[in-house]
Protein backbone atom coordinates (compact mmCIF):
# COMPACT_ATOMS: atom_id res chain seq x y z
CA UNK A 1 0.00 0.00 0.00
CA UNK A 2 2.78 2.38 0.79
CA UNK A 3 5.39 3.41 -1.70
CA UNK A 4 8.81 2.62 -0.31
CA UNK A 5 8.46 2.22 3.74
CA UNK A 6 10.35 1.00 6.18
CA UNK A 7 9.09 -1.29 8.92
CA UNK A 8 9.93 -0.87 13.02
CA UNK A 9 8.42 -3.48 15.35
CA UNK A 10 7.90 -2.98 19.12
CA UNK A 11 6.09 -4.71 21.99
CA UNK A 12 4.73 -1.29 23.52
CA UNK A 13 1.28 -0.92 22.43
CA UNK A 14 -1.94 -1.07 24.08
CA UNK A 15 -5.33 -0.55 23.43
CA UNK A 16 -7.57 -1.40 26.29
CA UNK A 17 -5.51 -3.48 27.94
CA UNK A 18 -4.68 -5.78 24.51
CA UNK A 19 -1.16 -5.38 24.25
CA UNK A 20 0.38 -6.89 21.49
CA UNK A 21 3.43 -6.25 18.89
CA UNK A 22 3.29 -3.40 16.17
CA UNK A 23 4.13 -2.25 13.22
CA UNK A 24 5.23 1.45 12.59
CA UNK A 25 5.12 1.93 8.91
CA UNK A 26 6.22 4.97 7.84
CA UNK A 27 5.82 5.87 4.67
CA UNK A 28 6.66 9.10 2.65
CA UNK A 29 4.50 10.29 0.24
CA UNK A 30 3.46 13.05 -1.91
CA UNK A 31 -0.04 14.54 -0.43
CA UNK A 32 -2.35 16.64 -3.06
CA UNK A 33 -3.38 19.84 -1.93
CA UNK A 34 -6.65 21.36 -2.06
CA UNK A 35 -6.47 23.97 -4.24
CA UNK A 36 -2.94 24.59 -5.28
CA UNK A 37 -0.31 21.61 -5.07
CA UNK A 38 1.35 20.93 -1.80
CA UNK A 39 5.09 20.71 -1.52
CA UNK A 40 6.02 16.86 -1.48
CA UNK A 41 4.91 16.42 2.21
CA UNK A 42 6.08 13.68 4.15
CA UNK A 43 3.70 11.61 6.29
CA UNK A 44 4.27 8.66 8.79
CA UNK A 45 1.44 6.63 9.01
CA UNK A 46 1.49 4.40 12.64
CA UNK A 47 0.12 0.85 11.85
CA UNK A 48 -1.05 -1.05 14.75
CA UNK A 49 -2.79 -4.36 13.30
CA UNK A 50 -3.77 -6.22 16.59
CA UNK A 51 -2.84 -9.55 15.43
CA UNK A 52 -3.29 -12.95 17.62
CA UNK A 53 -1.01 -14.17 15.74
CA UNK A 54 1.80 -11.76 16.03
CA UNK A 55 2.84 -11.80 12.72
CA UNK A 56 2.11 -8.45 10.95
CA UNK A 57 0.53 -8.82 7.64
CA UNK A 58 1.14 -5.17 6.04
CA UNK A 59 -2.18 -5.69 3.89
CA UNK A 60 -1.90 -3.12 1.24
CA UNK A 61 -5.23 -2.81 0.92
CA UNK A 62 -8.33 -3.43 3.42
CA UNK A 63 -11.54 -4.98 2.02
CA UNK A 64 -14.71 -4.92 4.32
CA UNK A 65 -17.30 -7.23 2.58
CA UNK A 66 -20.70 -7.52 3.53
CA UNK A 67 -21.44 -4.80 5.63
CA UNK A 68 -24.43 -2.26 5.50
CA UNK A 69 -23.15 1.27 6.03
CA UNK A 70 -24.32 4.38 7.33
CA UNK A 71 -23.01 6.85 5.15
CA UNK A 72 -22.67 9.83 7.60
CA UNK A 73 -25.69 12.16 5.88
CA UNK A 74 -28.71 9.58 5.59
CA UNK A 75 -31.00 8.04 7.78
CA UNK A 76 -31.26 4.45 6.46
CA UNK A 77 -28.31 1.88 6.33
CA UNK A 78 -27.34 0.62 2.62
CA UNK A 79 -27.89 -2.87 1.28
CA UNK A 80 -25.30 -5.22 2.13
CA UNK A 81 -21.93 -3.62 0.64
CA UNK A 82 -18.22 -3.97 0.06
CA UNK A 83 -16.32 -1.28 0.72
CA UNK A 84 -12.44 -1.33 -0.32
CA UNK A 85 -10.02 0.84 1.11
CA UNK A 86 -6.75 1.47 -0.70
CA UNK A 87 -3.82 3.83 1.29
CA UNK A 88 -5.74 6.16 3.47
CA UNK A 89 -8.89 6.78 1.23
CA UNK A 90 -12.10 4.50 0.29
CA UNK A 91 -11.27 3.48 -3.43
CA UNK A 92 -14.64 1.44 -4.01
CA UNK A 93 -18.02 1.14 -2.51
CA UNK A 94 -20.45 -1.51 -4.52
CA UNK A 95 -23.16 -3.96 -3.81
CA UNK A 96 -21.26 -6.54 -6.38
CA UNK A 97 -18.07 -8.14 -4.98
CA UNK A 98 -14.89 -6.60 -5.05
CA UNK A 99 -11.97 -7.96 -7.10
CA UNK A 100 -9.32 -7.19 -4.73
CA UNK A 101 -6.26 -9.25 -4.72
CA UNK A 102 -4.13 -9.41 -1.64
CA UNK A 103 -6.09 -7.39 0.36
CA UNK A 104 -7.05 -8.13 4.33
CA UNK A 105 -10.50 -9.41 3.73
CA UNK A 106 -12.52 -8.31 6.84
CA UNK A 107 -16.23 -10.13 7.00
CA UNK A 108 -18.61 -7.67 8.01
CA UNK A 109 -21.47 -10.75 8.27
CA UNK A 110 -23.94 -7.41 7.92
CA UNK A 111 -22.45 -5.07 10.94
CA UNK A 112 -22.42 -1.46 10.41
CA UNK A 113 -19.78 0.50 8.54
CA UNK A 114 -20.15 4.04 9.93
CA UNK A 115 -17.57 7.03 9.36
CA UNK A 116 -15.58 8.00 12.35
CA UNK A 117 -16.87 10.21 15.14
CA UNK A 118 -16.16 13.85 15.44
CA UNK A 119 -16.09 16.01 18.69
CA UNK A 120 -16.29 19.61 17.40
CA UNK A 121 -15.71 20.77 21.24
CA UNK A 122 -13.00 19.20 22.81
CA UNK A 123 -10.16 20.32 24.86
CA UNK A 124 -7.43 17.16 24.00
CA UNK A 125 -4.82 18.87 26.26
CA UNK A 126 -6.86 19.38 29.57
CA UNK A 127 -9.46 15.88 29.96
CA UNK A 128 -6.79 14.23 32.68
CA UNK A 129 -4.69 17.26 34.37
CA UNK A 130 -6.83 19.15 37.16
CA UNK A 131 -6.93 22.86 36.46
CA UNK A 132 -4.23 23.64 38.93
CA UNK A 133 -1.44 21.32 37.29
CA UNK A 134 -2.75 22.39 33.75
CA UNK A 135 0.14 24.27 32.93
CA UNK A 136 2.39 23.76 35.59
CA UNK A 137 4.82 20.92 34.41
CA UNK A 138 3.55 20.95 30.96
CA UNK A 139 5.64 18.49 29.76
CA UNK A 140 3.45 15.82 31.94
CA UNK A 141 0.13 17.80 30.95
CA UNK A 142 1.13 17.02 27.30
CA UNK A 143 1.97 13.24 27.83
CA UNK A 144 -1.28 12.92 29.71
CA UNK A 145 -2.98 14.40 27.02
CA UNK A 146 -0.94 11.80 24.60
CA UNK A 147 -2.26 8.85 26.54
CA UNK A 148 -5.93 10.49 26.47
CA UNK A 149 -5.65 10.97 22.84
CA UNK A 150 -5.50 7.18 22.15
CA UNK A 151 -8.26 6.07 24.52
CA UNK A 152 -10.47 8.79 22.29
CA UNK A 153 -9.55 7.33 18.90
CA UNK A 154 -10.33 3.77 21.08
CA UNK A 155 -13.71 5.05 21.72
CA UNK A 156 -14.40 5.59 17.63
CA UNK A 157 -13.55 9.39 17.74
CA UNK A 158 -11.34 10.02 14.63
CA UNK A 159 -11.37 13.54 14.63
CA UNK A 160 -11.53 16.75 17.30
CA UNK A 161 -11.64 20.37 16.98
CA UNK A 162 -9.52 21.47 19.96
CA UNK A 163 -11.08 24.83 20.99
CA UNK A 164 -8.85 25.83 23.41
CA UNK A 165 -4.87 24.28 25.06
CA UNK A 166 -2.03 24.31 23.90
CA UNK A 167 -2.54 20.89 21.56
CA UNK A 168 -0.17 21.51 18.66
CA UNK A 169 2.24 19.38 19.60
CA UNK A 170 0.27 16.86 20.13
CA UNK A 171 -1.25 17.27 16.91
CA UNK A 172 1.87 16.82 15.55
CA UNK A 173 2.96 14.03 17.02
CA UNK A 174 0.12 11.76 16.36
CA UNK A 175 -0.01 12.94 12.35
CA UNK A 176 3.42 11.93 12.49
CA UNK A 177 2.73 7.93 13.94
CA UNK A 178 4.53 8.39 17.25
CA UNK A 179 1.09 7.91 19.21
CA UNK A 180 -2.42 6.84 17.99
CA UNK A 181 -4.91 9.54 18.15
CA UNK A 182 -7.63 11.62 16.18
CA UNK A 183 -7.14 13.74 13.68
CA UNK A 184 -6.93 17.15 15.74
CA UNK A 185 -7.94 20.82 14.83
CA UNK A 186 -6.31 23.01 16.67
CA UNK A 187 -7.11 26.91 17.67
CA UNK A 188 -4.80 27.04 20.12
CA UNK A 189 -4.62 29.54 22.67
CA UNK A 190 -8.16 30.72 23.70
CA UNK A 191 -7.79 34.30 23.31
CA UNK A 192 -9.81 36.64 26.01
CA UNK A 193 -9.41 40.12 27.71
CA UNK A 194 -8.55 40.86 31.04
CA UNK A 195 -11.38 39.22 33.65
CA UNK A 196 -12.29 37.14 30.72
CA UNK A 197 -13.48 33.35 30.59
CA UNK A 198 -10.31 32.34 30.31
CA UNK A 199 -8.52 34.80 32.02
CA UNK A 200 -7.61 32.30 35.49
CA UNK A 201 -5.20 35.38 37.18
CA UNK A 202 -5.46 36.41 40.51
CA UNK A 203 -5.51 40.00 42.20
CA UNK A 204 -1.95 40.17 43.34
CA UNK A 205 -1.27 39.82 39.46
CA UNK A 206 -2.67 42.81 38.51
CA UNK A 207 -2.36 45.41 37.79
CA UNK A 208 -0.34 44.98 34.63
CA UNK A 209 1.96 46.77 32.81
CA UNK A 210 1.19 47.19 29.37
CA UNK A 211 4.75 45.58 28.26
CA UNK A 212 4.65 43.37 31.49
CA UNK A 213 5.16 39.92 31.11
CA UNK A 214 3.35 37.29 30.57
CA UNK A 215 1.66 34.58 33.10
CA UNK A 216 2.60 30.65 33.02
CA UNK A 217 -0.67 30.05 31.21
CA UNK A 218 -0.06 32.49 28.22
CA UNK A 219 3.51 31.37 27.99
CA UNK A 220 2.51 27.79 27.49
CA UNK A 221 -0.55 28.57 25.17
CA UNK A 222 -3.44 27.04 27.73
CA UNK A 223 -4.92 31.03 27.27
CA UNK A 224 -3.63 34.53 26.65
CA UNK A 225 -5.35 37.98 27.16
CA UNK A 226 -5.65 40.69 24.86
CA UNK A 227 -7.05 43.99 25.71
CA UNK A 228 -7.00 46.37 22.41
CA UNK A 229 -7.27 45.46 18.16
CA UNK A 230 -3.91 45.48 18.26
CA UNK A 231 -2.93 42.98 20.54
CA UNK A 232 -5.88 40.54 18.88
CA UNK A 233 -4.04 40.82 15.89
CA UNK A 234 -0.60 39.37 17.40
CA UNK A 235 -1.98 36.86 19.61
CA UNK A 236 -4.46 35.55 16.81
CA UNK A 237 -1.43 35.98 14.10
CA UNK A 238 0.73 33.73 16.29
CA UNK A 239 -1.78 31.17 16.63
CA UNK A 240 -2.24 30.45 12.73
CA UNK A 241 1.71 30.98 12.70
CA UNK A 242 1.73 27.62 14.81
CA UNK A 243 -0.54 25.52 12.61
CA UNK A 244 -4.23 26.94 14.74
CA UNK A 245 -6.93 25.80 12.08
CA UNK A 246 -9.44 28.34 13.31
CA UNK A 247 -9.16 30.84 16.55
CA UNK A 248 -11.56 31.01 19.66
CA UNK A 249 -11.79 33.98 21.21
CA UNK A 250 -14.39 34.23 24.66
CA UNK A 251 -16.86 36.70 23.58
CA UNK A 252 -18.76 36.30 26.94
CA UNK A 253 -18.45 35.40 30.98
CA UNK A 254 -18.04 31.93 31.53
CA UNK A 255 -18.76 29.00 34.30
CA UNK A 256 -15.27 28.14 35.35
CA UNK A 257 -13.68 31.11 35.39
CA UNK A 258 -13.35 33.23 38.77
CA UNK A 259 -13.71 36.68 37.61
CA UNK A 260 -15.76 36.41 34.50
CA UNK A 261 -19.21 37.11 35.17
CA UNK A 262 -22.25 35.33 32.57
CA UNK A 263 -23.20 38.60 31.87
CA UNK A 264 -20.78 40.61 30.72
CA UNK A 265 -19.67 40.83 27.00
CA UNK A 266 -15.92 41.10 27.05
CA UNK A 267 -14.92 41.82 23.98
CA UNK A 268 -15.29 45.26 21.78
CA UNK A 269 -17.08 45.43 18.61
CA UNK A 270 -13.18 46.29 16.98
CA UNK A 271 -11.69 43.71 18.66
CA UNK A 272 -14.11 41.17 17.20
CA UNK A 273 -13.65 42.87 13.90
CA UNK A 274 -9.80 42.68 14.22
CA UNK A 275 -10.09 38.64 14.87
CA UNK A 276 -12.04 38.38 12.10
CA UNK A 277 -9.91 40.38 9.82
CA UNK A 278 -7.05 38.35 10.41
CA UNK A 279 -8.87 35.17 10.22
CA UNK A 280 -10.24 35.90 6.87
CA UNK A 281 -6.94 37.25 5.65
CA UNK A 282 -6.11 33.27 6.57
CA UNK A 283 -9.15 32.32 4.58
CA UNK A 284 -10.11 30.21 8.10
CA UNK A 285 -12.71 31.55 10.66
CA UNK A 286 -13.16 32.78 14.05
CA UNK A 287 -14.86 30.66 16.60
CA UNK A 288 -16.72 32.80 19.89
CA UNK A 289 -17.65 31.61 23.21
CA UNK A 290 -20.83 33.08 23.92
CA UNK A 291 -23.92 32.60 26.29
CA UNK A 292 -25.96 35.69 26.44
CA UNK A 293 -27.78 37.03 23.18
CA UNK A 294 -25.70 40.25 23.41
CA UNK A 295 -22.33 38.47 23.09
CA UNK A 296 -23.72 36.04 20.74
CA UNK A 297 -25.28 38.69 18.70
CA UNK A 298 -22.30 41.06 18.71
CA UNK A 299 -19.87 37.74 17.75
CA UNK A 300 -22.33 36.89 15.23
CA UNK A 301 -22.25 40.47 13.86
CA UNK A 302 -18.78 41.12 13.79
CA UNK A 303 -18.17 38.05 11.50
CA UNK A 304 -17.68 35.19 13.81
CA UNK A 305 -18.62 32.18 12.22
CA UNK A 306 -19.36 29.80 14.85
CA UNK A 307 -20.61 30.74 18.10
CA UNK A 308 -20.00 27.93 21.32
CA UNK A 309 -23.07 27.11 23.74
CA UNK A 310 -25.42 30.18 22.95
CA UNK A 311 -27.26 28.84 25.98
CA UNK A 312 -28.72 31.84 27.34
CA UNK A 313 -29.71 33.43 23.70
CA UNK A 314 -33.13 33.98 23.16
CA UNK A 315 -35.66 33.90 20.11
CA UNK A 316 -34.31 36.94 17.68
CA UNK A 317 -30.71 35.86 18.17
CA UNK A 318 -31.47 32.48 17.32
CA UNK A 319 -33.37 33.98 14.52
CA UNK A 320 -30.02 35.78 13.62
CA UNK A 321 -27.65 32.98 13.98
CA UNK A 322 -30.26 30.97 11.37
CA UNK A 323 -30.42 34.14 8.74
CA UNK A 324 -26.81 34.74 8.76
CA UNK A 325 -25.57 31.08 8.18
CA UNK A 326 -23.61 31.11 11.38
CA UNK A 327 -23.20 28.20 13.25
CA UNK A 328 -24.21 27.31 16.50
CA UNK A 329 -21.64 24.20 18.07
CA UNK A 330 -23.65 22.72 20.97
CA UNK A 331 -23.14 20.56 23.92
CA UNK A 332 -25.61 18.20 25.76
CA UNK A 333 -23.77 19.18 29.15
CA UNK A 334 -24.17 16.36 30.99
CA UNK A 335 -25.71 16.79 35.15
CA UNK A 336 -22.43 15.27 36.49
CA UNK A 337 -20.13 18.34 34.69
CA UNK A 338 -22.82 20.54 37.04
CA UNK A 339 -22.76 18.91 40.04
CA UNK A 340 -18.52 18.58 39.74
CA UNK A 341 -18.81 22.57 40.52
CA UNK A 342 -18.95 22.41 44.68
CA UNK A 343 -21.64 24.01 46.52
CA UNK A 344 -21.52 27.82 47.39
CA UNK A 345 -18.83 28.61 44.41
CA UNK A 346 -18.89 31.02 42.03
CA UNK A 347 -18.27 28.28 39.83
CA UNK A 348 -21.74 26.09 40.70
CA UNK A 349 -23.94 29.43 40.70
CA UNK A 350 -22.78 30.15 37.33
CA UNK A 351 -23.45 26.11 36.11
CA UNK A 352 -26.75 26.52 37.90
CA UNK A 353 -27.78 29.49 35.67
CA UNK A 354 -26.84 28.38 32.31
CA UNK A 355 -27.59 24.54 32.91
CA UNK A 356 -31.27 25.02 31.71
CA UNK A 357 -30.23 26.90 28.73
CA UNK A 358 -29.03 23.57 26.95
CA UNK A 359 -32.46 22.26 26.83
CA UNK A 360 -33.81 26.11 25.35
CA UNK A 361 -30.70 26.23 22.95
CA UNK A 362 -30.91 22.96 21.34
CA UNK A 363 -34.57 23.69 21.06
CA UNK A 364 -34.84 27.20 18.77
CA UNK A 365 -31.47 25.10 17.07
CA UNK A 366 -34.24 22.94 15.83
CA UNK A 367 -37.04 25.88 15.55
CA UNK A 368 -34.75 28.00 13.44
CA UNK A 369 -32.93 25.19 11.77
CA UNK A 370 -29.65 26.69 12.42
CA UNK A 371 -26.54 25.03 11.36
CA UNK A 372 -25.50 23.34 14.24
CA UNK A 373 -23.10 21.12 15.76
CA UNK A 374 -21.86 18.42 18.09
CA UNK A 375 -19.56 18.16 20.82
CA UNK A 376 -18.67 17.38 24.87
CA UNK A 377 -16.78 20.13 26.16
CA UNK A 378 -15.21 17.71 28.49
CA UNK A 379 -12.90 19.17 30.66
CA UNK A 380 -10.36 18.18 33.48
CA UNK A 381 -12.66 14.67 34.40
CA UNK A 382 -11.24 11.16 32.70
CA UNK A 383 -14.44 9.62 34.27
CA UNK A 384 -16.36 12.06 31.65
CA UNK A 385 -14.33 11.67 28.89
CA UNK A 386 -14.85 7.99 28.54
CA UNK A 387 -19.02 9.05 28.51
CA UNK A 388 -17.74 10.81 25.33
CA UNK A 389 -20.25 8.17 23.50
CA UNK A 390 -22.47 8.24 26.12
CA UNK A 391 -22.53 12.13 25.96
CA UNK A 392 -23.76 11.61 22.08
CA UNK A 393 -26.37 9.23 22.58
CA UNK A 394 -27.85 11.89 24.98
CA UNK A 395 -28.92 14.01 22.18
CA UNK A 396 -31.51 11.69 21.56
CA UNK A 397 -33.44 14.05 23.93
CA UNK A 398 -34.03 16.32 20.73
CA UNK A 399 -33.16 14.02 17.81
CA UNK A 400 -33.75 10.83 16.12
CA UNK A 401 -30.51 8.75 16.34
CA UNK A 402 -29.82 9.19 12.64
CA UNK A 403 -29.98 12.82 12.60
CA UNK A 404 -27.42 12.74 16.01
CA UNK A 405 -25.20 10.55 14.11
CA UNK A 406 -25.19 12.86 11.08
CA UNK A 407 -24.73 15.64 13.78
CA UNK A 408 -21.12 13.85 15.22
CA UNK A 409 -20.04 12.49 11.44
CA UNK A 410 -21.29 14.46 8.10
CA UNK A 411 -22.43 17.85 9.77
CA UNK A 412 -19.15 17.91 12.30
CA UNK A 413 -16.61 17.62 9.39
CA UNK A 414 -18.81 20.41 7.25
CA UNK A 415 -17.63 23.18 10.05
CA UNK A 416 -14.01 21.61 10.32
CA UNK A 417 -14.13 22.32 6.19
CA UNK A 418 -14.32 25.84 7.29
CA UNK A 419 -11.09 26.22 7.87
CA UNK A 420 -10.27 26.13 3.57
CA UNK A 421 -6.27 25.65 2.93
CA UNK A 422 -5.87 26.03 7.06
CA UNK A 423 -7.43 22.17 7.28
CA UNK A 424 -3.97 20.12 7.62
CA UNK A 425 -6.56 17.37 6.44
CA UNK A 426 -7.59 18.08 3.03
CA UNK A 427 -10.27 15.64 1.76
CA UNK A 428 -13.56 14.51 3.00
CA UNK A 429 -14.06 13.68 6.59
CA UNK A 430 -17.01 12.10 8.28
CA UNK A 431 -18.42 10.36 5.31
CA UNK A 432 -18.38 6.75 3.79
CA UNK A 433 -17.87 7.60 0.47
CA UNK A 434 -15.52 6.68 -2.47
CA UNK A 435 -12.54 8.69 -2.32
CA UNK A 436 -13.33 10.19 1.14
CA UNK A 437 -10.51 9.50 3.76
CA UNK A 438 -11.04 5.91 5.45
CA UNK A 439 -12.07 7.05 8.84
CA UNK A 440 -14.18 3.77 9.85
CA UNK A 441 -15.65 2.21 12.53
CA UNK A 442 -17.02 -1.67 11.91
CA UNK A 443 -20.09 -1.51 14.62
CA UNK A 444 -21.87 -4.43 16.07
CA UNK A 445 -25.21 -4.05 15.75
CA UNK A 446 -27.67 -1.27 14.05
CA UNK A 447 -26.59 2.40 15.64
CA UNK A 448 -29.29 4.00 13.96
CA UNK A 449 -31.54 1.45 15.41
CA UNK A 450 -29.67 1.65 18.96
CA UNK A 451 -27.71 4.51 19.69
CA UNK A 452 -26.43 3.64 22.35
CA UNK A 453 -23.98 1.62 20.88
CA UNK A 454 -21.79 4.03 20.44
CA UNK A 455 -21.81 4.83 24.21
CA UNK A 456 -19.78 1.10 25.15
CA UNK A 457 -17.24 1.47 21.78
CA UNK A 458 -15.17 -0.99 23.54
CA UNK A 459 -18.01 -3.97 23.47
CA UNK A 460 -19.52 -2.59 19.95
CA UNK A 461 -16.77 -0.93 17.81
CA UNK A 462 -15.01 -3.84 16.55
CA UNK A 463 -12.96 -2.52 14.42
CA UNK A 464 -11.60 1.41 13.93
CA UNK A 465 -9.44 2.45 11.70
CA UNK A 466 -8.29 5.99 10.76
CA UNK A 467 -6.60 7.38 7.92
CA UNK A 468 -7.00 3.78 6.38
CA UNK A 469 -4.52 2.50 9.49
CA UNK A 470 -7.03 -0.21 11.50
CA UNK A 471 -6.13 0.91 15.24
CA UNK A 472 -8.43 -1.63 17.05
CA UNK A 473 -9.62 -5.26 15.33
CA UNK A 474 -11.53 -7.76 17.69
CA UNK A 475 -13.02 -9.80 15.16
CA UNK A 476 -9.60 -11.85 14.76
ZN1 LIG B 1 -14.79 24.48 25.93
Amino acid sequence: MFGGFMELHGHVWSARGQSSSWTLLRSFKVMPGPAKMRPVARKWLAAAFLLASGEIAAADDVLFEGVRIFDGKGAELSASSNVLVKDNRIARISTDPIDAEGALRIAGNGRTLMPGLIDAHWHAMLIRVTPAEAFGDIGYTTLLAGAEATDTLMRGFTTVRDVGGPAFSLKRAIDEGIIAGPRIYPSGAMITVTSGHGDFRSFTDLPRASDGPLTRMEVVGGSIVVDSPDEVRMRVREQFMQGATQVKLTAGGGVSSPHSPLDVTTFTEAELRAAVEIADNWHTYVVAHAFTSEAVRLAALSGVKCIEHGFLMDEDTARLLAERGVWLSLQPLPEMLRQGFPKGTVQRAKADAVWPGIERAYRLAKKYKIKTAWGTDVLFSAALAKQQGAILASLTRWYTPAEALVMATGTNAELLALSGPRNPYPGKLGVVEEGAFADLLLVEGNPLENIELVADPETNFKIIMKDGVIHKNTLR
